[in-house]
Parts: C-alpha cells; structure tokens; sequence
C-alpha cells in the first residue's frame, strides 16, 4: 500500500517531493509515488496544494 495520486489533478508542481519525509516521491510529468519506500505518513496528502494525494482506505 502506498499514497496515491491522482494525475488528472496532479500539476507537477514538486511540493510532495520535497515534503516527503522518506524521499518516496519524484516528479516528471506528475508525482510518482514509490511503493516500496512510502511508508503512508499522510505527508503528502496534506501538503499537496492541488488535492491531487490520497492514501488509501
Ligand atoms: S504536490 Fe500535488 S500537484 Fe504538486 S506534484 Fe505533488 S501531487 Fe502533484
Ligand atoms: S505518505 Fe508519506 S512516505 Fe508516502 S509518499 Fe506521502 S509523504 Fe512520502
């Protein structure tokens, strides 16, 4: 299990990145989550701007 993003919303804009305490997460195009190294902090979910994370029921 990991956070998830949502790509429609996602712009790139690297907050998640960089608020991730595990390093889990680069940008391209829009944010890609690592499986294996997130470890659903919830970080992410609540820095991104865009609404665009979520973790998982
Ligand atoms: S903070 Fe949100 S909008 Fe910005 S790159 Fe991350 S998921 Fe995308
Ligand atoms: S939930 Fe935490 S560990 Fe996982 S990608 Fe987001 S900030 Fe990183």
């Amino acid at each position: 299990m990991a956070a998830v993003v949502d790509k429609e919303l996602c712009t790139g804009c690297g907050t998640c990145a960089e608020s991730c305490p595990n390093e889990a997460i680069t940008v391209d195009d829009v944010a890609v989550i690592d499986e294996d190294a997130c470890v659903e902090c919830g970080v992410c979910v609540d820095e991104c701007p865009n609404g665009a994370i979520s973790l998982p029921d």
